[in-house]
């Protein structure tokens, strides 16, 4: 009925935003709890976003020279204790398989939190020679960290990821490419197609990944202002080198240990996609992701209008738009559109009888509904194959906007540790010089569960070392 406010279908945000993110990720349809605590499982829906990141990241993946490849789930649990760091970083979170085929095992094994020991275990063999580097691999696999707090797709035990893991002859040439990664690929792909205004910066000592020289980190803001680490590219350094033994011969004829990288992604954004862009009325894709970009929604079931509804769905597709039909006009219309607002659907397109009254020298008009803008406008049918590409971009670029617009409105620069405590616990971030928080300071603010999320340069660029003046810390409390 016009005019009547719609009942919530989830508890509004700025009620109980964690109520609201769970609710959202069940009425979404995106993914519920498995069985044992901590797992998750995927519905369909869920998957179909993450089959999209996966499609975006691994062409940036290959566009920088990396190859997918795949090592085995079990790791023998004497690998895990081969790099000091790497070993006192995981063990809290490592599964340890102990029996197999009704026996003990002689030695247990490990399920891979991350795989750097079993592929520095083969790359000892793959790598011979100079001629050999640089070695880029990329796998697409599962892992499981046991987590204590777990929280759908944000924090799970086990989860989705690509993890890439890469061997240099040379400390920059490894220094660049993990950079590459971090910029080139994992910024790329988060602003121009999840449209989030991620910051790149570098972690702090005590934030960095167990055995890694340097942490590069993505930081997103989330709908209640706090922060959601993204993606993380690291230099190893030669650590898992020494502690495997991979060298290569160099042109010099000496035995060199190898220079690595890794970095990872996960299912942990599309929690981000919910967190960064939702609104009271459900999820909010952007189309360059959206695996369903255009809904058609038959407003009832006469013939007429079904054939209207796939007439306008098939041309869609044929303008290159992944377009959906919705006539299942046994489910009352109202509950449908609310149903493709929950899942976020960047365009709806409503056909009636009576629009296919409506100038029919042009087959007919739709209703268009934005998700993004907002706003319902009659359109011609023939129109919104040519329509939709531009307006589709502008849902994208408006959703990028949103998102850097929540982040600079709720960052304030600050002087005093106090000061970046209050802004964090108020739900916003802090900028501070490094050289004011420091170590110390940074202690200080874990007490009351406020971390650096990352440390940039003055200008915005990613420093080269932790100490570098001018350096910032950005301080926030994160999922
Ligand atoms: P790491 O190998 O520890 O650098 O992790 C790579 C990325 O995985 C991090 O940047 C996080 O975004 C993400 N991540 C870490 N732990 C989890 C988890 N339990 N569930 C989902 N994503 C995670």
């Amino acid at each position: 009925m016009p005019g009547m406010a719609k009942s919530p279908v989830l508890t509004p945000r700025s009620e109980d935003f964690p109520r609201w993110y769970q609710e959202l990720v069940g009425k979404a349809e995106l993914a519920e709890n498995g069985p044992v605590r901590g797992t998750m499982v995927i519905r369909p829906y869920g998957y179909a976003i993450w089959e999209r990141m996966q499609q975006g990241m691994d062409a940036r993946i290959k566009d920088a020279g990396a190859q997918n490849a795949y090592f085995p789930l079990l790791i023998p649990q004497s690998y895990m204790t081969k790099e000091a760091e790497h070993v006192e970083g995981f063990s809290p979170e490592l599964a340890v398989v102990t029996h197999g085929g009704g026996k003990e095992l002689e030695e247990p094994a490990v399920i891979r939190p991350t795989s750097e020991t079993i592929i520095n275990d083969h790359f000892s063999r793959w790598i011979q020679s100079y001629r050999d580097l640089p070695l880029l691999i990329n796998q697409w696999a599962n892992v499981v960290r046991w987590e204590m707090r777990p929280r759908l797709f944000l924090r799970t035990s086990e989860f989705l990821w690509q993890e890439g893991h890469t061997a240099h002859a040379t400390y920059e040439e490894a220094r660049d490419f993990a950079a590459r990664i971090h910029r080139r690929v994992y910024e790329d792909f988060m602003t121009e197609v999840l449209a989030i205004d991620v910051v790149p910066g570098r972690k702090t000592a005590r934030e960095r990944f167990a055995g890694a020289l340097n942490t590069l980190t993505l930081e997103a803001m989330m709908g209640d202002g706090k922060a959601l680490q993204m993606g993380t590219s690291h230099e190893l350094g030669q650590n898992f080198a020494r502690a495997f033994g991979t060298r290569y011969l160099s042109r010099e004829g000496g035995r060199e240990y190898v220079w690595q990288t890794s970095w990872g992604s996960t299912t942990r954004m599309v929690g981000a996609m919910v967190m960064a862009h939702g609104d009271d009325d459900g999820l909010r894709l952007p189309p360059r992701l959206a695996p369903v970009q255009a809904v058609v929604l038959a407003v009832k079931g006469d013939e007429a209008v079904l054939a209207k509804v796939r007439e306008v769905t098939d041309a869609l597709r044929a303008a290159g738009i992944r377009a959906q039909a919705d006539d299942r006009t046994d489910t009352p219309f109202g509950r449908r559109a609310v149903d493709w607002e929950l899942k976020g659907v960047p365009v709806r397109i409503e056909i009636g009888p009576r629009d296919l009254e409506r100038e029919p020298e042009h087959g007919g008009t739709a209703m268009l509904v934005r998700r993004v803008r907002g706003g319902k406008e009659p359109v011609r049918a023939d129109a919104l194959p040519g329509l939709l590409p531009d307006l589709l971009e502008e849902e994208q670029g408006l959703l990028l906007r949103q998102s850097r617009e929540l982040r600079e409105s709720r960052t304030s620069d600050v002087r005093t540790i106090e000061e970046a405590a209050e802004a964090a616990t108020a739900g916003g971030w802090a900028r501070i010089p490094w050289s004011v928080l420091g170590p110390e300071g940074e202690e200080k603010l874990a007490e009351r569960s406020v971390t650096v999320r990352c440390l940039v340069a003055e200008d915005g660029t990613v420093p080269e070392t932790d100490d570098a003046p001018g350096n910032l810390a950005v301080v926030a409390r994160a999922y």
